[in-house]
């Protein structure tokens, strides 16, 4: 057993003092306080000036992107999915195991235990789930032309089968459909039905950017020439709300959603769907900032994400965080950073995993954080928090440190 003590407990909903934190096997075994006298044969671990608080959860990212800086164009949407059209099979082999490794250690280190990984063609699988982070594991399928449906959908089945194979405590393998405009109706409908059997947790781009919005609706803006010049489509594969019903009674991750309509959003709402924000990946590609007051007044839950390499800078939540408070300046600063930092944690659960917050059972998915020297005010912790880190000292992963 092992005793971690330090200035500060976030819960993360609380901030705790003069508690310590107890683990053993890899998961939390008691928080309270003077645990040293309960369990005396225990190591101690003294983190002085710090704080402990759960791993993030990253819900949404695309590892087999991680090669790229500099080759997609960033900018505006459809001059990045043509880059990503025009790259992606030389890109995607440039991320080898090496790349990977890269990958998780960056997301590791900047204090995520938990991730969303979207994969399109499984070659990230051993290498997400020799990480040791909680995996939710999201096969994605992708596709509008029916000719092709049946190969695309065993391609498809043939991964997520794959990925099944490693499910446990730490690992689940998932659904995601690509977005409405890029997966024909009855592919999607086939694999939701795979995700409704299986019961598992599923993943949609949905409502990116004007361009989606302006296609599915009335197969018009700048999908047009695209989608003629790609695919020899002159009208979209979906109409935006029909799609979103087909995943009644699913516990989807709507991602993006800058774009949705009310109607889309009171439907998201009513099947209790929540929805990632990624706000760098949305800011470099053009794509606008969304605009939580609509998600809010749905009591719609939400939380962050970096997205992948594809479409953005690093994968480090603290990063994102950073970008997020900056990027929605009417919420007030001290509590919409505590929001953020709670959402940012807590989703682990969502994703299915027993972390995310400090209370005994859960897995040892802990980091550890300076504190400003000079913090006068407890409650502005979580600001500072997100200010000043760019990486926790030292994380813990299923009870294993990793760092100084
Ligand atoms: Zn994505």
């Amino acid at each position: 057993m092992e005793i971690l003590k330090a200035s500060y407990l976030l819960t993360p909903e609380e901030i705790l003092q003069g508690v310590d934190l107890a683990i053993d096997g890899g998961r939390i075994v008691e928080i309270g306080p003077n645990l040293q006298e309960r369990y005396p044969k225990a190591t101690l671990h003294h983190y002085p000036g710090r704080a402990i608080l759960p791993g993030f959860c990253n819900p949404h990212l695309h590892l087999e992107f991680s090669a790229n800086r500099a080759t997609l164009s960033y900018g505006d949407f459809i001059v990045w999915l043509e880059s990503v059209i025009r790259h992606r099979e030389r890109l995607i082999p440039r991320c080898d195991e090496a790349c990977l490794e890269w990958a998780i250690e960056e997301i590791l280190s900047s204090g995520t235990t938990t991730i969303g990984a979207i994969s399109s063609y499984g070659g990230d699988l051993e290498a997400a789930v020799r990480s040791g982070l909680n995996v939710a594991y999201f096969s994605e399928i992708i596709g509008s032309n029916p000719g092709a449906a049946d190969i695309l959908y065993s391609d498809f089945l043939h991964r997520y089968y794959r990925a099944k194979k490693y499910e446990g405590e730490r690992f689940r393998a998932c659904v995601a459909i690509h977005s409405p405009y890029a997966v024909h109706y009855v592919l999607a409908k086939k694999a939701l039905e795979l995700a409704r059997k299986e019961e598992t947790l599923v993943s949609l781009h949905f409502m990116e950017s004007r361009a989606e919005r302006e296609w599915l609706d009335s197969d018009s803006g700048d999908f047009r020439q695209f989608f003629e010049k790609f695919l020899n489509q002159r009208k979209a594969a979906n109409r935006p709300l029909e799609f979103l019903q087909l995943f009644h009674d699913l516990q989807t991750l709507v991602v993006h959603s800058v774009w949705a309509n009310d109607a889309e959003l009171d439907l998201i709402a009513q099947e209790g769907h929540a929805i990632v924000h990624c706000p760098r990946s949305n800011r470099l590609l053009g794509n606008g900032v969304l605009d939580l007051d609509r998600l809010k007044a749905r009591a719609i839950p939400y939380s962050i994400a970096t997205d992948g390499l594809s479409s953005n800078y690093s994968l480090n939540m603290y990063d994102e965080l950073r970008a997020a408070l900056f990027l929605h300046p009417d919420y007030p600063a001290l509590s919409f950073a505590k929001e953020l930092l709670v959402q940012a944690t807590t989703w682990a659960k969502r994703l299915g995993f027993a972390s995310g917050t400090l209370e005994a059972g859960n897995f040892a998915d802990l980091q550890i954080v300076q504190i400003p020297e000079d913090l006068e005010v407890v409650e502005e912790l979580y600001l500072h928090l997100i200010l000043h880190t760019h990486k926790p000292e030292v994380v813990y992963l299923q009870g294993v440190r990793h760092g100084k």
